[in-house]
């Protein structure tokens, strides 16, 4: 890159302000560390976001987390749902595996947020952090400092021993220590960076649907494995609940053209009317089923987050929490290199957290897709299996427990 030119210097680039790129401009804030944040949608899209469906059930190392960065204090209690238990069924019987916390602490499973109300919660507080955020065209930005180039891409990129030069597609040229990929799991940048994912087409879609019932859930999660299907319910007010639905994509078409009355009657035979008569209060949503798993999580002078690491099927709720652990390792590690006056990006920095965000994801994704994959064949085996699993799980199996202990675990 040639010097003469105005080039705008930042310590990181962050290609995508979704939730975690969010989250992570903001902790590299908090360690006096300026960043850039490059996102293709326009600030006011992030400023209110539209509702997506998703219904993010937030692990309490999670809320912790938020709390730390401002976060968790802009949500209104009134947008948290308190998840108090959850129930696993396996085709029509009424058995159920039941999963809830230590009844004596009288603590909540797991809480529920809507993904907009995160990702508003998580713009807003970049507003108030250390120093203003800028769109301006600023070249050099103070400690801390978050500058937003919105409706942008990067062109092209080079690393060098001593920097990353970037090239957006305004023209810009930006020098960064550090290039950061969170642009999704079908990330652009990841790819631009040569790295592999293993990925999973899981030849199915994910509906997500609020919709009102008249008996109460008892703020009960509830996971249903039937016979060419998937349902969940996730329980948002008394007589409201996000409601999953998992089809194939012709399945799906037409589920998505039924009317509104037939849909909802559609719904409520699905779950057996176990609560009364459903009604949608929502438009529906749908996600084709994509998990992604990079083959490495760094590279030189470069590192990927969030889903652009891995992108996790939902059916475990753990995308989001994953991704906040691992903004806050890289963020941690960044600020500690930071304060000792080392290289904020060098290789042992980054193999590090490869090598922890690596350990700490590669079980839950394994784990994961064994459950989606016996979940979803409705061979005769593995609906054997499925019920001894249960059946097991229900008298002492101690994957209950893990469930539990994950959502429960606190960060420290
Ligand atoms: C139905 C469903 C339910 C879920 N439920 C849960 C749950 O209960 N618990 C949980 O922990 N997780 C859950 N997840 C996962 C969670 O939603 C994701 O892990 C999380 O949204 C990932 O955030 P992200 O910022 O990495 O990516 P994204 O939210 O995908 O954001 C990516 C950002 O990058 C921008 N972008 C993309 N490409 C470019 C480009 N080339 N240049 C510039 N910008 C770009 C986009 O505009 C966007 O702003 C669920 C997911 C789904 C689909």
């Amino acid at each position: 890159m040639d010097d003469s030119t105005a080039v705008t210097r930042v310590d990181v680039a962050i290609v995508g302000a979704g939730p975690i790129g969010l989250c992570f401009a903001n902790a590299l804030s908090r360690h006096g560390v300026s960043s850039m944040l490059i996102d293709r949608q326009p600030r006011s899209a992030m400023v209110d976001p539209d509702s997506d469906g998703r219904e993010i059930a937030l692990t309490r190392a999670s809320q912790q987390i938020l709390d730390k960065l401002d976060v968790w204090s802009r949500v209104e209690p009134a947008e948290r749902a308190r998840m108090r238990g959850a129930k696993v069924f396996d085709g029509q019987s009424l058995f159920a595996m039941q999963i809830a916390p230590d009844a004596a602490k009288d603590e909540p499973l797991g809480c529920l947020v809507p993904n907009q109300v995160i990702r508003r919660a998580a713009y807003a507080a970049l507003q108030t952090t250390t120093s203003q955020t800028t769109t301006s065209q600023t070249t050099t930005p103070g400690q801390g400092e978050i500058l937003w180039r919105d409706e942008q891409e990067i062109v092209r990129f080079q690393a060098s021993d001593t920097a990353v030069d970037i090239v957006l597609d305004s023209g810009e040229p930006v020098r960064a220590s550090l290039l950061v990929a969170a642009d999704s799991r079908f990330s652009t940048t990841r790819r631009a960076m040569g790295i592999p994912v293993h990925s999973y087409q899981h030849g199915q879609h994910m509906l997500v649907c609020r919709m009102h019932h008249d008996q109460p859930h008892d703020q009960t999660a509830w996971e249903w494995f039937g016979h060419g299907q998937t349902l969940a319910l996730l329980p948002v007010d008394t007589h409201c609940s996000s409601v999953v639905l998992t089809l194939s994509p012709a399945e799906m078409e037409k589920q998505l053209a039924l009317s509104v009355e037939a849909f909802d009657a559609d719904i409520t035979r699905r779950f057996d009317a176990r609560l009364g008569p459903m009604h949608r209060v929502a438009e529906p949503h749908r996600y084709p089923l994509v998990s992604v798993y990079a083959e490495r999580f760094v590279g030189p002078r470069q590192a990927l987050i969030g889903d652009a690491a891995v992108g996790m099927h939902p059916v475990t709720a753990h995308g989001f929490n994953l991704g906040l652990q691992g903004l806050s390792r890289l963020a941690d590690l960044i600020g500690d290199a930071r304060a000792q006056g080392q290289d904020i990006a060098s290789p042992w920095l980054l193999r590090r957290y490869q090598r922890e965000q690596r350990l700490a994801t590669a079980p839950l994704f394994a784990a994961t897709l064994a459950i989606v994959g016996l979940y979803t064949d409705d061979r005769a085996p593995a609906r054997l299996l499925r019920k001894a699993v249960l059946r097991a799980g229900e008298a002492a199996w101690p994957v209950k427990r893990l469930i539990a202990g994950h959502l429960m675990r606190s960060s420290d």
